[in-house]
C-alpha cells in the first residue's frame, strides 16, 4: 500500500478508467470516477432494439489473463464475475475467389500459418518484458529493457507487417492479406504498421478468442461491479470540464483537481486522464507545447458499423466472419484519402450463434465493421447499401431478411467518446516511431497521469488494461 491514503480522480470511465480505479483503489486510495455519459464503458457499449442486443465497441476478447490479473488485485477473479466462453472456430475467412479459410481454436492447415504464429510468439515473449512492461518515454525505455541484441530484431520493428506476410506466405497474396489485418487491431495499415503486430496472431493462437456470455456488456457490467464493490465511486453523467494546478512552470505544477460542468469544485492529489489525450491538453488543462508533442502521433482508423436484425439464420457463418476485399493495397489507399472503400473488407460479429440471448428465437444479430480514416464523413445510407451490397457479391445477402439496420459513423464516436475523429483506438502503430511518439502516460503536470487508448501502450481491451497496470505502478512507485 502507497504510504498515505490520497484522493484520486478518474476523468472518464472507459475500460481503462475503470481498470485504473480498481488497482488504485486495491492500494488504498479514495477514487472517484467522473464520466461524462449516463453509462460507464465508454467504447465498450452495448445497443439494443426489439430483442436484438449488439456489441457497438469491441465484439472479441483476446487475452482474458489480464482481465483476471486485474480484478484479483482486489480478491475476485474472472471466472467468478464472467461466463467466457472460449470460441471455437474462432473465425471464418472469406474471399472471392471462393476461398474460405476456417480458424479453429487449434489454428488452420493453410500453408505458412504456423510459421507465422510461431513467429507472432517469439514477438511476443519480447514485447511483454518489454513495451508492455512498463511506461515508454522514447527509445530508451525500450532498450533498457532488453536483455540482448536479439530482443530488438526478435520483435521485428524495421519491415512492415504486410512485408513479414509476404515472407511467410509468398505469393498466396490471400494468406498474406489475412496475416495483415492484424494490423487493423490496432487501427493501422499493414502497409505502414510495424511486423511486431503480427504477434496478435500467436495471442488468438494460443490464448484463445473469448465471449463473455450475455454479450460484451457483461464484462462492462464485470468491471463496473468489481470497481464499486471495492469502493470506487462512480458517477456518470459527469462531465469534466477543466483538471485545474497549482501556479509554476514546467513540471513543478501539480494539478490538484477537477472542475464539473456544472461548477463543482473536487480536489484531488492526482488525476488519472482517460480521456483523449487531446482532449486533456486542448481542453481540459491547456498546454500547447503537450499537445503539440500528443499531434505527432497518427490516429487510428475509425470505422462505420451497420447493426441488423435480420429475420432467419444463415448457413456456414461463424460468430466471427471477415469477407476480404479483392484489392487490399487499393483499399488501405483509399482509407488513408479519407474516402469510403469501394470494395471494403467486412468484419462481422454474430453473437447470436453462440449466445441465443442476443436476437429473438429465428433471428441473427449482425454487427458489420468497415475500417476507415478517422475524421471520414460519410453519408449513413450510401454507406449502409455498399456494404450490405459488397456483402451480397460474396454470397451472403441480408437485404430481403433485414427487420431494420442502425449504423455508427466516425462522427458518432467522435461525439459519444471524445475520441478525435471518432479514432477507435486512439493512436496507431503506423511507421517506425509510433511506438515512441504515443503520449506518455505520465502527463505535462506533477500528479497527471494518462491512461487509455490514446496513451501508452496504445488501443483495444487487453491494452488499455495493461496501461492501467503501468499507471498503477508509477502513481505507487513515486508521486512525481
Ligand atoms: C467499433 C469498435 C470496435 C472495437 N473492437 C474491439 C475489439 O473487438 N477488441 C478490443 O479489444 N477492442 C476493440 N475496440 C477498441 C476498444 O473498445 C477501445 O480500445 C477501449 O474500449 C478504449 O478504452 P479507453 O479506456 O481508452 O477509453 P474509452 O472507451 O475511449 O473511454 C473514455 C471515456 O472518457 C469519457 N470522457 C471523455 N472526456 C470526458 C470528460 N471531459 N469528462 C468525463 N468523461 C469524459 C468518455 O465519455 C468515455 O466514456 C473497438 C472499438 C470500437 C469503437
Amino acid at each position: 500500500m502507497a504510504e498515505r491514503v490520497r484522493d484520486v480522480v478518474v476523468v472518464g470511465g472507459g475500460v481503462g478508467g475503470l481498470a485504473v480505479a480498481i488497482r488504485l483503489r486495491a492500494r488504498g486510495h479514495r477514487v472517484t470516477v467522473f464520466e461524462r455519459n449516463e453509462v460507464p464503458g465508454g467504447k465498450l457499449a452495448v445497443l439494443e432494439r426489439d430483442g436484438f442486443t449488439f456489441d457497438v465497441g469491441p465484439s472479441l476478447v483476446t487475452l482474458p489473463r489480464v482481465y483476471d490479473e486485474l480484478f484479483r488485485t482486489v480478491g475476485t477473479s474472472l471466472a467468478d464475475e464472467v461466463d467466457l466462453v472460449r470460441l471455437d472456430p474462432q473465425f471464418r475467412y472469406w474471399w472471392r475467389s471462393g476461398r474460405h479459410v476456417e480458424v479453429r481454436d487449434d489454428g488452420c492447415d493453410e500453408p505458412g500459418y504456423r510459421e507465422f504464429v510461431a513467429h507472432g510468439r517469439t514477438i511476443w515473449d519480447v514485447s511483454e518484458r518489454t513495451f508492455f512492461a512498463g511506461p515508454m518515454s522514447g527509445p530508451w525505455s525500450l532498450a533498457k529493457r532488453l536483455r540482448r541484441m536479439r530482443d530488438l530484431t526478435d520483435i521485428d520493428p524495421l519491415r512492415t507487417l504486410h512485408a513479414s506476410a509476404r515472407d511467410v506466405f509468398g505469393d498466396d497474396a490471400e494468406m498474406v492479406q489475412w496475416a495483415g489485418r492484424y494490423a487493423t487491431y490496432s487501427g493501422s495499415s499493414p502497409f505502414r504498421a510495424p511486423a511486431t503486430l503480427g504477434c496478435i496472431a500467436h495471442l488468438e493462437h494460443h490464448e484463445g478468442c473469448w465471449y463473455p456470455m450475455g454479450g460484451l456488456g457483461a464484462l462492462r457490467d464485470a468491471f463496473v461491479r468489481v470497481a464499486e464493490r471495492a469502493g470506487v465511486r462512480i458517477v456518470c453523467g459527469a462531465e469534466v470540464r477543466s483538471i485545474t494546478a497549482t501556479p509554476g512552470v514546467g513540471s513543478t505544477r501539480q494539478v490538484n483537481g477537477v472542475v464539473l460542468a456544472d461548477n463543482t469544485v473536487i480536489a484531488a492529489d492526482a488525476v488519472v486522464a482517460n480521456a483523449d489525450a487531446t482532449h486533456l491538453y486542448r481542453d481540459l488543462l491547456p498546454d500547447r507545447r503537450a499537445l503539440a508533442r500528443v499531434q505527432r502521433a497518427d490516429a487510428s482508423t475509425s470505422g462505420f458499423v451497420v447493426c441488423a436484425g435480420v429475420r432467419g439464420t444463415t448457413p456456414g457463418i461463424a460468430h466471427h466472419d471477415i469477407w476480404f476485399s479483392d484489392d487490399s493495397r487499393h483499399e488501405f489507399d483509399q482509407i488513408a484519402e479519407g474516402r469510403f472503400p469501394d470494395d471494403p473488407t467486412i468484419y462481422a460479429c454474430v453473437s447470436s450463434v453462440t449466445d441465443s440471448s442476443q436476437a429473438p428465437a429465428g433471428h441473427e444479430n449482425w454487427f458489420l465493421l468497415v475500417n476507415v480514416a478517422a475524421g471520414a464523413e460519410l453519408d449513413r445510407a450510401a454507406a449502409t447499401a455498399q456494404v450490405l451490397e459488397r456483402l451480397a457479391s460474396h454470397g451472403v445477402d441480408l437485404r430481403d431478411r433485414l427487420l431494420f439496420t442502425e449504423t455508427i459513423t466516425p462522427s458518432d464516436l467522435e461525439a459519444r467518446y471524445r475520441s478525435p475523429g471518432g479514432a477507435i483506438y486512439g493512436t496507431s502503430s503506423d511507421g517506425r516511431r509510433a511506438a515512441f511518439v504515443r503520449p506518455r502516460n505520465r502527463g505535462s503536470h506533477d500528479g497527471l497521469f494518462l491512461v487509455g487508448g490514446s496513451s501508452h501502450p496504445g488501443g483495444g481491451l487487453p491494452l488499455v488494461t495493461m496501461s492501467a497496470r503501468i499507471v498503477d505502478e508509477m502513481i505507487e512507485h513515486g508521486w512525481r
